[in-house]
């Protein structure tokens, strides 16, 4: 009998190193697969970035079952004739088939029913992404130029294509600021559906890459003292009728009472947030002064450099502005899964508006100019500085250490301060580099 070349469907889950791993098999069991899946260890939660488990609290027993969940299919058939890549983001169940305590994916769900069960709302969102192309070329003065794309467009197109493809609707495709620097935005979604395309979008990103024979990092700082790779979590609010709540035309930045207290929540819970929106060592490497990225604790109007930015909308006629309405977390990394990092968001967003926090101060200017007790008075504080205070912060925040329940969140402090213990000694800019080749 003559071979048949067969594909290979993987099942996988993003974890806490921000990783897509799984296990596959052959596709013509993918439907009776959707049932059980494949088998999964807890331990497997604890592979950090280095590919190495320093400590676990799981040992080597147990069992689980890594599901395909109906919404995780990505498919890359370059038409071409080569192997099809087929993965499936899933699930992590027990074996009965209950949600298990450490899958991530199950956290954001479980975070959005609470909220809309407490609330009514539903979160809509968006991952803007930032990423650096070795294929890119370097020429002085090329930031934002059109001429970084000359040459990449058969890798743009196909990864746009391949968003497309798979059920992502791209919005935009943009050389950036730093030297071979580029960002990819896609449409809004329902907040699970966007942070199961955020991790569609990375490994798709990856894919493609390596296709046309390039490496792309998200890593948040590959060239070092310039600018780094961000994550932008956008996100709105919206009724069960899909009206849009967060706008409010007389408010201060038009933020209505409950966007203002959705956003009051997360700046409360800031520091415990950053430790899983910004988890890894170098992510600390990108959150610097004057770099278009997040430095203080603070939530302004169209300015960049602020934790929670409102974000511009075009005021032209025609435009439904409460639609466009939207705020961005700029605090973000790819380093860390978006499920996690979306969840924590929605925790503190609804613990926000539980305790009817107050508007946050709307900041404007360089919060650095302020004295400390001037930005005390405003209640603008800062963000912490290095992955061990963040962890720190995490573990001093009763209530974020109680959104992520008792198994998550040791796993999560064990998993990251031996990824700080595994860092020690290694020079920056060999980490810097390390970083960039694990994601
Ligand atoms: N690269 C910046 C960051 O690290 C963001 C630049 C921008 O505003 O697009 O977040
Ligand atoms: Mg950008």
């Amino acid at each position: 009998m003559a071979i048949e070349r067969e594909t290979i469907v993987t099942v996988c889950c993003s974890d806490i190193a921000g990783q897509v791993r799984g296990k596959g098999f052959p596709a013509r069991e993918l439907e009776n697969r959707r049932r059980f899946g494949v088998g999964w260890t807890p331990t497997n939660i604890m592979i950090n970035c280095f590919g190495r488990i320093p400590a676990t609290p799981f040992g080597a027993e147990g069992d689980l079952m890594l599901v395909p969940s109906p919404e995780g299919d990505i498919t890359l058939d370059y038409g071409d004739g080569s192997p099809v890549e087929r993965i499936v983001l899933g699930d992590i169940l027990t074996l009965s088939g209950e949600r298990w305590d450490g899958c991530l994916r199950g956290f954001l769900k479980n975070a959005l029913d609470q909220l809309e069960a407490e609330t009514g709302l539903r979160v809509l969102a968006s991952f803007e992404h930032e990423f650096w192309l070795d294929g890119g070329e370097e020429r002085p003065g090329d930031a934002y130029a059109a001429s970084t794309l000359r040459g990449l467009e058969p890798f743009i197109g196909d990864y746009v294509g391949a968003l497309r493809a798979n059920g992502l609707q791209p919005d935009t495709f943009l050389p950036e600021y730093g030297p071979k620097q580029y960002e990819i935005t896609v449409d809004p979604a329902l907040a699970l559906t966007a942070a199961d395309e955020a991790v569609k979008l990375r490994e798709i990103g990856r894919s493609v890459a390596k296709k046309h024979g390039y490496h792309l990092s998200f890593s948040p700082v590959v060239t070092r003292g310039i600018v780094g790779n961000g994550v932008h979590i956008h996100f709105s609010l919206i009724d069960r009728d899909g009206n849009p709540v967060a706008y409010d035309a007389e408010a201060p930045g038009k933020l209505s009472a409950i966007g203002a207290s959705f956003c009051a929540g997360i700046l409360k819970h800031g520091r415990a947030i950053c430790a899983i929106a910004a988890p890894s060592v170098v992510s600390y490497e990108r959150l610097k002064p004057h770099s278009w990225a997040a430095y203080y604790l603070n939530l302004a109007d169209r300015d960049r450099e602020a934790l929670l930015r409102i974000c511009p909308y075009p005021e032209v006629e025609g435009v439904n502005v409460a639609k466009r309405y939207n705020i961005e977390f700029r605090g973000a990394d790819a380093t860390a899964s978006p499920y996690l990092q979306l969840a924590m968001l929605v925790h503190a967003g609804l613990a926000g508006i539980r305790e009817k926090l107050p508007a946050p101060y709307l900041s404007s200017g360089d919060p650095g100019t302020l004295s400390q007790a001037e930005r005390d008075e405003r209640g603008i504080g800062d963000l912490p500085r290095t992955l061990p205070e963040a962890l720190d912060a995490l573990e001093q925040d009763s209530v974020a250490m109680g959104w992520l329940g008792p198994v998550l969140s040791k796993a999560y402090l064990m998993h990251k301060r031996g990824e700080i213990a595994m860092a020690e000694g290694i020079e920056i800019d060999e980490l810097c580099r390390i970083y960039a080749r694990a994601y």
